[in-house]
Formats: C-alpha cells, sequence, structure tokens
C-alpha cells in the first residue's frame, strides 16, 4: 500500500532524512517515534509530497508520489496532478487548522464540495455522518472557538476522512492537548485503524502503539534505528538510542 524506498531529503547542507525504506500494507498502521529534530514530520510530509524529496521513491496504493511514470521515462507531475494525488492521502496535525469562520459541519464540507465538486446536500450527509462517527453529531453547528481542543482535533479527522483517503497521516495528533482529551481523540483513531484505514502516526503515545500499531518505527538522525512489532520492540529494544528514548516518553 505504502512504500517507501531509499528516501533522502536534505535542507540546504543539513540531510534530515538518510535513505528511508518502509512498508505499510493495506490497512496497516506504522507508529513512528524518535527525538524531536529525527525526521518524523518531514518523512510524513515527503510521502503526501508537502515536501519534494532529494532521492528515492514513494509509492502510495501504486501511484509514485510526484511523479508520472510512463514506460523508462519520468517526470514531475504538475500542479494540478499534484493536487490530486494528495487528495487521496488525508492529514492530521498537531495543531487542528479548523476554518475558524466555518461550522464544525461546514469545516467538514469544503473539501468535497471545493475540491471535489459534490452536491452541497450530498456532501451536508456524508459530513453529519462523519461527525457522528467522531461523537460530534450534536456539535455540528459549532464554531472551532466554541470546541475543546480535543472536539476541534476529532473534526479535523472527520473532514480528512470526507475527501475518502487512501490513507492517513498523524503527525503528534495529540500533543497540543490537555491530558484529559487526548483518549478521545485516540478513540476515534482507534476505531479509525479498526476499519482497515492504513494508517502512519507520528506519536509518543507508547500504549496507543502497542495497542493499535502493526509495526512501530524508531527515527534518530534521520535513520531508522529500529523497528518492529511494538509489542516486541517496547518489551526488548535493542539499540541503546531507542533504550534511553524510551527511558524518556515512558
Ligand atoms: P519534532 O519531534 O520536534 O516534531 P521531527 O522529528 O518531526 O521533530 P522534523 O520537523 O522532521 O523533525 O525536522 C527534522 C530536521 O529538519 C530538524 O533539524 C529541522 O530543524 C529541519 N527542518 C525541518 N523543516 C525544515 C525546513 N523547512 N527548512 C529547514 N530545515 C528544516
Ligand atoms: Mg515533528
Amino acid at each position: 500500500k505504502v512504500r517507501i524506498r531509499s528516501v533522502r531529503k536534505c535542507f540546504g547542507s543539513v540531510e534530515v532524512l538518510k535513505g528511508i525504506s518502509l512498508d505499510v500494507p493495506e490497512g496497516g498502521v506504522v507508529c513512528v517515534v524518535g527525538p524531536s529534530g529525527s525526521g518524523k514530520s518531514t518523512l510524513l510530509r515527503c510521502v503526501n509530497r508537502l515536501e519534494t524529496i532529494d532521492s528515492g521513491r514513494i509509492w502510495v496504493d501504486g501511484d509514485l508520489i510526484g511523479y508520472a511514470e510512463q514506460g523508462d521515462r519520468i517526470h514531475h507531475l504538475r500542479p494540478a496532478q499534484l493536487c490530486r494525488q494528495r487528495q487521496d492521502i488525508g492529514m492530521v496535525f498537531q495543531r487542528f487548522h479548523l476554518f475558524p469562520h466555518r461550522t464544525a459541519l461546514e469545516n467538514v464540507m469544503e473539501g468535497p464540495v471545493v475540491v471535489k465538486g459534490v452536491a452541497r446536500g450530498q456532501a451536508r450527509k456524508r459530513a453529519l455522518e462523519l461527525l457522528e462517527r467522531v461523537d460530534l453529531a450534536d456539535r455540528a453547528d459549532h464554531y472551532p472557538a466554541q470546541l475543546s481542543g480535543g472536539q476541534q482535533q476529532r473534526v479535523a479527522i472527520a473532514r480528512s476522512l470526507a475527501m475518502d483517503p487512501k490513507l492517513m497521516l498523524f503527525d503528534e495528533p495529540t500533543s497540543a492537548l490537555d491530558p484529559e482529551l487526548v483518549q478521545e481523540v485516540l478513540s476515534v483513531m482507534r476505531d479509525l485503524a479498526a476499519s482497515g484505514m492504513t494508517m502512519m502516526v507520528v506519536t509518543h503515545e507508547m500504549g496507543f502503539a502497542r495497542e493499535v500499531g502493526d509495526n512501530l518505527i524508531f527515527i534518530d538522525g534521520g535513520v531508522i534505528v529500529e523497528q518492529g512489532h511494538p509489542r516486541d520492540v517496547l518489551a526488548n529494544p535493542r539499540h541503546e538510542r531507542f533504550r534511553a528514548f524510551l527511558g524518556q516518553v515512558l
């Protein structure tokens, strides 16, 4: 489903990703952990082409991200084609980035109506279903400022799902939340994983990783230092750097 091969990414003279290879099978959930500045966000941003890569290849559902292949030739996608590719990949950030002057319902409807040209009535019906799914049916007409952080993040998840993504990327979706609001967001993500969504999740929530993740990767200094089934690697961390990291977050 997601195939990442030898991805390198530099910012100026600093190499931030130093050859990352990773597979996420259909319906798989990979949790990405690592110290600050290790390249976790950059990796996710490369997957949906918010960043270009310097070398390597990324495929999502067989589509080569950022490029079109024609026989032996390969060329950059044009912006419109890139947009279309990106529509299939949902991303949820630490900060929710909702439109402040739109209600929860309008936030969820916006993408399908504006980007995909879905009729408003149909988009509204689907948006209500999605708000139901994230347990916010009773908040449809609230504006972001009238919602808690956890509720805003759940609206952000519903908004991503409204585009029918093949893949969902989460970049520390609970890090900006008060502790008592973390679980309601993780619970929505757990349901989403159970429904078969393919997910890449940057998180420091080791409980979530252990319970929901099929694969845990520890990135440090732009390389994958350790990976495996969360239960195995958390019970038996092999690398000293990973052990030290776990000592800090657990
Ligand atoms: P954190 O846990 O703090 O979110 P991270 O693992 O997500 O860290 P990245 O945001 O991927 O780390 O950043 C990796 C490195 O790349 C850092 O040294 C960062 O300063 C650098 N970096 C990220 N984005 C840019 C940019 N647009 N221009 C220059 N350097 C950048
Ligand atoms: Mg980050």
